[in-house]
């Protein structure tokens, strides 16, 4: 059984709010519960979200995890894809590569689990142990100077002595206590739309990748009865907000975007518009100056999203999560642990924020001489950058060690 280990200057347990039970929430709440908080989770869905992409749990994340106990429980849920096929427009083979070479992950170390499966692992590592609130979600907030008083959109009202967003990208607790979200959003320039198909073409461990400037499309499947996951991307210089309210329009936008007969663009746009898991977004980042006001902070995708581009965004909440707790855990006041907390993180995060930009140009290059340039290094087995920068930024932290 475990023993809370004795914290020197260990604080009063305190209740704590955490907003969100994705990635950095669950991660949080254990870790806080671990040092003695009184935690309580509110999550707008209602229940935790299982399946959907796979993320990677690379370098310093991968440490997080280890010291959850949780490395047997995502080893088994460890998807495993072995090869990133890219292709010619006209659908014929170019190049195929280990995910490594343009991730820069470590094979045989990187753990590579669906998004929901690592949920679930983080989630039945506190359940029980902490007050979750499902189908809710923080209406008002309302930071005293000593504790906030929050309304929940159920009509309870409760005071808490801090509030931690860990809400996502549109994070709400950011929007309530920070401001409007185009104040930290920064747009990559991409759209994409998600959704999942039959696996018709009988992809295992697998990603097909099909580009011509500016888009792509990616199928991929993991194991062979898993169902096949679609993915079309497009570069468009200002976001398409219009889209965002009306789905008949997202698919429209998305469909206009590929109307090319060639490779399985047809069989996607239509498995697309007829998708019922359809995930419509913009590609973008979150950039604040700061990611705490008074008793209230973000961490995860609420405060520093770094886009899937580039491969980290999973890795980042882990990783500020697990710190956010901790320097909760062992500053003597929260002011303090929130300013210590951005320090030790910022660093990481920025640099994993910048991979987006490399990651972009293996994805979706926008030139036929940027296509060109990735073609040459594929073929020619040299790094590509991506990958460089992604083994530099994925270790960039050495983790802080709370318990010592
Ligand atoms: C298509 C796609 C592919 C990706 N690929 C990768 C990848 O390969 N590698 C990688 O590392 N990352 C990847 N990411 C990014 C990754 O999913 C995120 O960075 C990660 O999930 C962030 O975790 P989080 O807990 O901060 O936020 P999220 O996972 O976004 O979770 C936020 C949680 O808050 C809840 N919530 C939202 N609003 C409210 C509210 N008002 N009240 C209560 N709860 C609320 C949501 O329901 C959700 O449970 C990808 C993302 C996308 C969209």
């Amino acid at each position: 059984m475990y023993r809370r280990p004795p914290l020197r200057n260990r604080p009063a347990p305190r209740r704590i709010l955490v907003s969100g039970a994705s990635i950095a929430g669950p991660t949080l709440a254990y870790w806080l519960h671990r040092y003695g908080f009184d935690v309580t989770v509110v999550e707008k869905a209602s229940a935790i979200r299982g399946g959907g992409y796979a993320i990677d749990i690379r370098g310093t994340a991968r440490d997080v995890v280890d010291r959850m106990g949780l490395l047997p429980r995502l080893r088994e849920a460890h998807v495993n894809s072995e090869q990133i096929t890219f292709l010619h427009p006209d659908g014929s083979e170019l190049a195929a590569i280990r995910p490594e070479f343009a991730t820069g992950g470590a094979a045989g170390l990187d753990l590579e689990v669906r998004r929901g499966d690592l949920a679930d692992c983080l989630y039945a590592a506190v359940e029980g142990k902490v007050e979750f609130l499902f189908r809710d979600s923080i209406a008002t907030l309302h930071d005293t100077g000593e504790q906030v008083d929050v309304t929940f959109d159920s009509g309870i009202r409760r005071t808490f002595d801090l509030v931690l967003g860990a809400d996502g990208l549109h994070s709400n607790t950011r929007r309530l206590a920070f401001g409007p979200e185009e104040h930290y959003h920064r747009y990559l320039g991409y759209s994409f739309a998600g959704f999942t198909l039959p696996n018709t073409l009988g992809l295992v461990r697998e990603a097909q990748l099909w580009n011509v400037p500016g888009r792509a499309a990616v199928l991929y499947a993991h194991e062979p009865d898993d169902a096949l996951h679609g993915f079309l991307t497009f570069a468009q210089d200002e976001p398409p907000l219009d889209a965002f309210r009306d789905p008949h329009a997202q698919r429209d936008l998305v469909a206009a975007h590929f109307p090319e007969t060639r490779w399985q663009i047809p069989m996607m746009v239509e498995a697309m518009r007829n998708s019922d898991d359809l995930f419509f977004d913009v590609v973008s980042q979150i950039h604040m100056p700061s990611w705490s006001r008074g008793h209230i902070a973000l961490t995860g995708d609420a405060a520093h999203a770094t886009s899937f581009m580039s491969g980290q965004g999973s890795s980042c909440a882990l990783v500020s999560a697990y710190v956010l707790a901790g320097e909760l855990a062992t500053r003597p006041d929260h002011t303090t642990a929130f300013e210590s907390y951005e320090k030790t993180v910022r660093g990481f995060v920025e640099l994993n924020q910048a991979l987006a930009t490399a990651g972009g140009d293996v994805v979706a290059p926008r030139t036929q001489q940027q296509i060109d340039t990735r073609n040459e290094a594929l073929l020619h087995h040299t790094d590509l950058t991506s990958g460089q920068q992604g083994r530099e930024a994925n270790t960039a932290l050495a983790l802080p060690d709370y318990e010592a």
